[in-house]
């Protein structure tokens, strides 16, 4: 596996707000609602409720977002029919991060703070986070937080590692 480079968490924070003025956001505008309209080259998997992007701003090399189509922001307004189908994505992602990369351990997790702040976002998602080895990085509190930095890849990483994960989960369709 090629390094991996990580930006400090000043530099991912000025990443990011280029990377909001470059997709035209205003203002209040919903981030995930517009990385979900923006994503079709960044989708690994997809259902009628949900998406699963390669997070452009993920803590850890494979981090995945399942993003849910329809701005929803609680588990309540998403209603189970919906969770469920996206908690269905966050599995197939698990299953995905797991051949593609021998991951240690997946985490999985619905963050999301209910007040704007940089970072975070209501529109309701599941990080999806493959963990390389047990040790003090392994932390939950580092691993979803910008405190240890952002990965970031090149358009040739991106798109070879979106194209490996997509092949594991049809290679998993085929033995279902
Ligand atoms: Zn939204």
């Amino acid at each position: 596996m090629a390094p991996v480079q990580v930006l400090s968490k000043p530099q991912a924070l000025a990443a990011l707000e280029l990377a909001k003025s470059s997709l035209g956001l205003r203002p209040g505008d919903c981030v995930m609602c517009a990385v979900y309209e923006r994503s079709r080259s960044d989708r690994v998997l997809e259902n009628a409720e949900g998406v699963v992007v390669l997070d452009r701003f993920g803590s850890r090399h494979g981090h995945l977002l399942v993003i849910s189509r329809a701005h929803l922001e609680g588990s309540g307004e998403l209603g189970w029919e919906r969770y469920a189908a996206l908690q269905r994505l966050a599995f197939e992602a698990t299953l995905a991060l797991e051949a593609t990369l021998d991951p240690a351990r997946v985490f999985v997790a619905a963050l999301g703070s209910s007040e704007p702040i940089a970072t975070s976002y209501p529109h309701y998602h599941i990080h999806v986070v493959p963990i390389a080895r047990h040790d003090d990085d392994a932390r939950p509190a580092r691993v979803f937080s910008w405190s240890a930095g952002i990965v970031q890849y090149d358009e040739d990483e991106r798109r070879e590692l979106i194209g490996r994960l997509k092949q594991a989960h049809r290679e998993r369709e085929l033995v279902l």
